[in-house]
């Protein structure tokens, strides 16, 4: 190779490697992914949770004054009814010890620093996707269809009429479902999406989860709604709703942490209503009491998300008629055969 192709080379090299950092930087200009990643890596494997052992579960109620909650003696109900479904369908024995209650914009601004931690920056400003970026959610809507097979996504979404394909037929159901949703009204009469944006996003409830030190289960009376670029297609179907969810933790020996929001079986609005259907007590009780077990089953037995096993509490509501899917799980198949569960070693 002569000087003058050599010089040529290198030219090509260097501007090679300026453009790809220039990329790199627009995308994410602080490396928030890596830092976020590099925190998920460094998390040490869950390990199995011992059966034999009586395990307290530490619970702190955040509550909006301007949406429905339980009454007090309904929480007593639930966490009762929890304990005792627990052992019986999961094999663990629990105990909850109550922490208290916080009002959830006090609740919020007290985690204000751990959403603004260089490794959770990442989660908080890039997972929600606002409703009018139309061609996110569209691409997020895609990738998710893929994963499954026709005759799942059927079963969740219904077919797709001649026009559509499965992806665009599910993209718009989706929006409609949300539009629905931003248009419910809280208890003052102000749209519920209103000055809601952090505390209905599941995103930051997840960095909360990670950095929960307090307790080991928040039950909060918002709900948990919106466009993110990581929902499962149960909460497509929802139009967005995470009923609940476990996440990692960094603080307690369980190394998991766990949200439950209520609203989407408290709301007496149009969109839930007509979707949910009604849910009188104590059947309210029982429901929230199973889909609280199916949560434990990641918490303590550290089982994956299933989408196929019928009539299991594994599976997880397929959209917000919780009655119907409290209706179809099969007590008999309890306690599982614990050596065909999958687990994680992460959530
Ligand atoms: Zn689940």
């Amino acid at each position: 190779m002569n000087k003058t192709n050599l010089l040529l080379v290198l030219l090509f090299l260097l501007l090679a490697i300026v453009s790809c950092n220039s990329k790199q930087n627009k995308a994410d200009p602080k490396g928030d992914r890596e830092l976020f990643h590099k925190m998920y890596q460094s998390l040490p494997d869950l390990k199995p949770l011992d059966k034999e052992k009586i395990h307290t579960l530490r619970v702190l109620y955040v509550e909006d004054a301007d949406l429905p909650k339980l009454s007090e003696d309904d929480k007593k109900e639930l966490l009762k009814e929890v304990v005792t479904l627990c052992r019986g369908i999961l094999g663990y024995k629990i105990r909850f010890k109550g922490v208290g209650s916080e009002d959830i914009h006090s609740f919020f601004q007290r985690m204000k620093p751990d959403f603004e931690k260089p490794e959770f920056r990442y989660p908080v400003l890039n997972w929600p996707i606002p409703i009018h970026d139309t061609d996110r959610i569209a691409s997020t809507i895609e990738r998710q269809v893929k994963k499954h097979d026709k005759a799942t996504l059927i079963r969740y979404f219904g077919k797709p009429d001649d026009r559509d394909t499965m992806s665009q037929h599910v993209y718009k159901q989706f929006i409609r479902r949300l539009k629905g949703i931003y248009e419910e009204k809280d208890l003052k009469g102000k749209a519920l999406s209103n000055g809601r944006f952090e505390q209905m996003s599941y995103a930051h409830w997840s960095v909360i989860a990670y950095n929960l030190k307090k307790a080991d289960f928040i039950i909060t009376n918002t709900l948990i709604a919106g466009a993110d670029t990581d929902m499962p297609i149960y909460v497509i179907n929802r139009g967005g709703v995470t009923s609940a969810f476990v996440e990692n933790n960094l603080y307690n020996p369980y190394q998991a942490a766990g949200i439950f929001a209520t609203y989407q079986y408290l709301s007496n609005g149009p969109y839930f209503s007509k979707m949910r259907g009604s849910l009188p007590k104590p059947l309210l009780i029982k429901v929230m009491a199973y889909l609280f077990v199916h949560e434990l089953g990641h918490f303590l037995g550290r089982y994956k998300e299933y989408y196929k096993l019928k009539g299991s509490i594994h599976v997880a509501p397929t959209d917000l008629n919780y009655r119907r899917w409290y209706q179809a799980i099969d007590p008999r198949i309890h306690p599982m055969n614990p050596s065909k569960l999958q687990t994680l070693k992460k959530y």
